[in-house]
């Protein structure tokens, strides 16, 4: 089977690389040469781990090219792992999807399955088929299936190799078959679905993830107000089988490419269908003000950040990644610079993406002492492992001032009963 991938991005490359390692001749197609001329040579463009390692060994079964009519022209099955951002209206940006679909209606020879992977309103495989259809030579079928990525970032190779479940949307069962065979090697469950319904687990599944990081959050908010401490709340709560201990960790909010533009997209489409998910607009709402929690925190230990050096720890979205979309960061950095601090960051993998934003503004370490050094005030916003194991005694030796705030609730507080740091987490007392 030869199979084609649109897309070399955290979907897109990983779904390609893991294709490959399961025996299949699969061409990696995307519109970003210099992307293209890194894959060429072995190199992922992106951090996700493993990921480069299973490249390298897998070389001789990937093409990477930019010329997507000889990758979709004869190609049996082509995968769609483009992005769909979020409009400023909310809903989904469908323009890099319908480019692929047009790319591949001029291109192909012979009958074909065009797997969505890329995260779509409902409805829009049917819509991609019509259009398809409409496209392509007489002579040539083309069915498309609905099938909907999972993966973590962080986590990618290990999520897609052995998935929770593989969802398969179609409306022709022959394409529902043809997707089995394609999956056969991978450990996971396989669950065929109508296309609509395969679209609808998607975003689900995303927003109810999104609800329960802001539901626990706003139980942190309280527990701060009332004398609770959330980590025994999260841990008593997740001891429920009916609950589960998974995404109970509170912080200050999620952010990356998905659970953002997945929950203002299911929210649209319910307006647009004269509905509305009030639980989703609430997550949406509680996570737009989390964001700035520890900002808010900082306000009760200096009236301003004029003159001050502000140590911040993690720049991503979360640990395991480069990817700083919606990252918190984002949107709390500019606010320090503003309004004067020096700020010094340090972040294992982010710093080169964060350049790009903000390439003279901030100091980038390369250590956390050096981030730490006669520092003010330290901003947590990414719980990476390296900040998680290291002696909390640093932030007394190295900061001028030994204020901590920590967006991740990165230690236990008795890791504070030693020494002279004042600790202000998520959720938590303030150690003093
Ligand atoms: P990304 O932005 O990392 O990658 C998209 C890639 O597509 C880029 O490399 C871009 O250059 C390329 N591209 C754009 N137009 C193209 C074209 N015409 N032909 C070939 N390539 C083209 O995106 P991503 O994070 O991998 O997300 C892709 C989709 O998967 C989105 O719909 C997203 O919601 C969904 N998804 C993402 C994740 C995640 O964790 N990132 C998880 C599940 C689902």
């Amino acid at each position: 089977m030869k199979i084609a991938v649109a897309g070399t991005g955290y979907v897109g490359l990983v779904t390609g690389v893991c294709l490959a390692s399961k025996g299949n001749q699969v061409w990696c197609v995307d519109v970003d040469e210099t992307k293209v001329e890194l894959m060429k040579q072995g190199i992922s463009p992106i951090y996700e781990p493993g990921l480069s390692e299973l490249m390298k060994e897998h070389m001789d079964a990937l093409t990477f090219t930019t010329d997507y009519r000889s990758a979709y022209k004869d190609a049996d099955v082509i995968f769609i792992g483009v992005g769909t951002p979020e409009k400023k209206d909310g809903s989904a940006n469908l323009a890099y999807v319908y480019t692929v679909a047009g790319q591949i209606a001029e291109s192909i020879e012979k009958d074909c399955i065009v797997v969505v992977k890329s995260t779509v309103p409902i409805g829009t495989n049917d819509k991609i088929e019509n259009f398809l259809r409409a496209k392509v030579r007489r002579d040539v079928n083309v069915f498309v299936a609905s099938n909907p990525e999972f993966l973590a970032q962080g986590t990618a190779v290990r999520d897609t190799l052995h998935a929770s479940r593989i969802v398969i949307g179609v409306e022709n069962p022959e394409a529902g078959e043809v997707l089995k065979k394609v999956y056969e090697n991978f450990d996971a469950p396989k669950m065929v679905v109508n296309r609509r319904s395969a679209e609808m687990i998607k975003y689900a599944s995303n927003d109810f993830l999104a609800l329960k990081i802001s539901y626990i959050n706003e139980i942190a908010n309280l527990c701060e107000t009332v004398g609770a401490n959330i980590e025994d709340v999260s841990a008593g709560m997740g001891m429920d089988p009916r609950i589960g201990n998974r995404f109970l960790n509170a912080g200050i909010g999620y952010g990356g490419s998905c659970f953002p533009k997945d929950t203002k997209a299911l929210s649209w489409l319910a307006a647009f269908n004269d509905k509305e998910i009030k639980t989703i607009k609430a997550a949406i709402e509680v996570n737009d003000s989390q964001k700035f929690k520890l900002i808010k925190k900082a306000k009760k230990y200096y009236d301003s950040f004029e003159g001050l050096t502000v140590a911040v720890l993690g720049l991503t979205f979360k640990p395991g990644t480069d990817d700083l979309r919606e990252a918190p960061s984002l949107v709390n950095i500019p606010i320090l610079l503003e309004d004067g601090a020096k700020v010094k960051a340090w972040d294992p993998v982010g710093v080169a993406n964060y350049k790009k934003y903000y390439p003279t503004e901030i100091e980038y370490c390369k250590t956390i002492d050096k981030a730490l050094e006669d520092a003010d005030i330290c901003f947590i916003f990414t719980e990476w492992p390296d900040v998680k194991n290291m002696d909390v005694a640093l932030f007394e030796k190295k900061m001028k001032c030994p204020i901590v705030l920590d967006g991740r609730n990165c230690y236990p507080l008795d890791a504070f009963k030693d020494v002279h740091i004042i600790y202000d987490s998520i959720g938590r007392p303030v150690v003093d």
